[in-house]
């Protein structure tokens, strides 16, 4: 049982400590959110678990790191300088904006009237100023990133030479990006800052693309089940040609449930573009139009690929599998979300997250905490375990609400120390989703824990 609606997180997440309404003390900032100490790890654990996945255990992936500021032609030629708009309508009656590719059934979502202005193009790209220059000097106008993936295109050639790449291989990289959403909303789903996780795979100009994109839906569908996500929460929307990007010949959605309450429930969770050899040849010097023109006479680098095998130069065509941290958190969020009666009647919430991505893999709770012997155990474990595993210690409470607390924010085991530990070097480890209860000598319990925290099942394959 997935939670009920998104409201049910947003609360579970501020009472736990997970993710913060920002900037709080001055009335907010609308549709801005600071991680708390859980929801951070809990980030962290989502990045770090798709790093693993594609650089380490692929052979054919790399990673970058790179500005969030690029040269502003980057955004010049990619497109988004003149086509990364948004298109705004105004309604007439309570003068409220919107995405005009949002509103359904032609109604406004804040009076229900039906009477709007006519659409018109904003550029979401958040705006900047480089340098003590003037205030209207244009030379000083540069952009943070709406996407990461240009810092990886203009990077293709440094990668792929260092490195000694052939095709097909990709280049991942995750980090921040940027939108001046019009309407963001709906929590961590639709900020103005977020994280994104994008991959380039570099392929060759004659490679089955619309199979390559087939590949990595099916890729990332087994990655989010690696994470805990049902796939009955999961819908693949093929984008229709006429909604396509203008670099995409074939764009394919994950969508995710985060609206079960509705009868519209789905929302992007990622997607899987076709991204041709669009952004590689637009950002290259020797690239010509049909009348031998340059189309970038401001380039000063080719980003074409030498072939070996055929002895031919092209531009590769480029798989984007794009997926969103914040996203990703949520509905992983969601779908850990359950609820569970003790023999007393009371309701629990348990997160049940993927003990990869659990913030805290061990609790260590003295039974006693005005025993110094103990306490002084309980501590020694947790620092024991601390070096493999996240481990904390916790005495705030009676063992039930100690419980409790680590049910609902995903702990998958609690340690408990009692009396009987100091004299049988053992202690009771408890499962969160089955509340059963193993009596483990000290001496094993590292190897027991790692044992139950393995990351997720299958190692990926490598086409
Ligand atoms: P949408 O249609 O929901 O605005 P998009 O199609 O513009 O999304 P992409 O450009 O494909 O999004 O970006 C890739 C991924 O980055 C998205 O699938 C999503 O997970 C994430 N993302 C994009 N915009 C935002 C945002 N404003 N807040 C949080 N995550 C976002």
């Amino acid at each position: 049982m997935p939670a009920p609606n998104i409201d049910t997180i947003v609360s579970l997440a501020k009472r736990r400590g997970f993710v913060f309404p920002s900037s709080e003390v001055y009335g907010g900032l609308g549709s801005a959110w600071d991680y708390g100490p859980l929801g951070v790890e809990l980030c962290n654990n989502v990045k770090q678990a798709w790093w693993r996945w594609l650089v380490y255990e692929r052979d054919d992936v790399e990673g970058i790191d790179s500005s969030i500021i690029l040269n502003r032609l980057v955004w010049k030629y990619s497109g988004h300088e003149a086509t990364f708009n948004d298109w705004l309508i105004d309604c007439r009656k309570c003068k409220g904006r919107f995405r005009a590719d949002k509103v359904v059934d032609n109604k406004c979502p804040s009076c229900g009237a039906s009477d709007w202005t006519e659409a018109r193009p904003f550029n979401t790209m958040l705006q900047t100023k480089l340098g003590a220059v003037a205030d209207d000097d244009p030379t000083a106008l540069a952009y943070l990133r709406p996407e990461t993936a240009q810092g990886i295109f203009i990077n293709f050639l440094n990668v792929q030479t260092a490195m000694r790449r052939k095709l097909p291989f990709g280049i991942a990289q995750v980090g921040k990006s940027f939108r001046n959403e019009v309407t963001p909303g709906n929590f961590i789903l639709r900020t103005r800052e977020f994280e994104q996780m994008e991959m380039e795979y570099f392929v060759s100009p004659t490679a089955e693309h619309a199979k390559l994109v087939d590949y990595w839906v099916e890729q990332y569908l087994e990655w989010f089940g690696s994470l805990g996500i049902d796939r009955e929460n999961l819908y693949l929307y093929e984008v229709p040609k006429e909604e396509l990007a203008h670099y995409s010949k074939r764009t394919v959605d994950i969508m995710y449930r985060y609206f079960p309450e509705r009868e519209k429930p789905w929302e992007e969770l990622m997607g899987i573009a076709w991204r041709t050899d669009f952004d590689l040849s637009i950002h290259s010097k020797n690239k010509v139009d049909e009348e031998g023109k340059r189309i970038n006479p401001d380039s000063t680098e080719d980003l074409s690929y030498f072939d070996e095998p055929t002895k031919q130069r092209f531009y590769p065509h480029v798989i984007e599998p794009a997926a969103g941290v914040n996203r990703t958190v949520l509905a992983v969020l969601m779908d850990a979300y359950s609820e569970k009666t003790n023999d007393k009647g009371e309701t629990r919430v348990i997160l049940k997250l993927s003990p990869q991505l659990a913030p805290i893999k061990a609790a260590i709770l003295p039974l006693a905490k005005n025993k110094p012997e103990i306490v002084g155990m309980a501590k020694a474990i947790k620092r024991s375990l601390q070096p493999v595993l996240r481990a904390v210690y916790d005495d705030t409470g009676g063992i039930g609400k100690l419980y409790a607390r680590q049910d609902e924010i995903g702990t998958p085991f609690c340690i408990t120390v009692d009396h009987q530990s100091l004299e049988d070097e053992a202690v009771t480890v408890r499962n969160r989703d089955t509340w059963e209860q193993e009596r483990i000598k000290v001496s094993e319990l590292a190897e027991h824990l790692q044992k139950r925290l393995k990351p997720y099942p299958v190692p990926p394959e490598t086409i």
